[in-house]
């Protein structure tokens, strides 16, 4: 299978922002959740983040507010690894720590006026 950067189309995907996250630049996409050409996105997933190629992946089904959610979600996923953060070896240990985090995290931010979505950062040439 190509790498994931290079299965995304106009068809599949469409460039959300382009965020730097840890000083690594990284496209945020929204796809289509049913595209087989990208099966990261089957099942249950509402995002996905690709440390390799510096990409995460939305599901465009998604409402604007999960969309956001799901983002900084996989920001942490992101930002976990690049900073070394111990994490646990299976994927559902992994989320039991990830999910409270970006959960608490995303009401913080948006209580406090502190979270700027992707939409504001569209509008300012994101
Ligand atoms: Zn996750």
């Amino acid at each position: 299978m190509k790498p994931l950067r290079q299965r995304l189309t106009r068809r599949n995907s469409v460039l959300w922002c382009n965020l730097t996250i840890a000083s690594i630049d990284v496209g945020v996409y929204l796809v289509a959740g049913k595209s087989r050409l990208l099966p990261e996105m089957a099942g249950k997933h509402d995002g996905y983040c690709d440390i390799a190629s510096s990409t995460i992946l939305i599901d465009r089904a998604l409402t604007e507010d999960m969309a956001e959610q799901v983002l900084l979600h996989e920001i942490i996923h992101f930002v976990c690894f690049v900073a070394g953060v111990p994490m646990p070896a299976g994927d559902a240990e992994e989320e039991a720590i990830v999910n409270p985090l970006a959960s608490a995290l995303y009401d913080a931010l948006k209580r406090n006026g502190l979270f700027l979505g992707p939409q504001r950062l569209l509008k300012q040439g994101c």
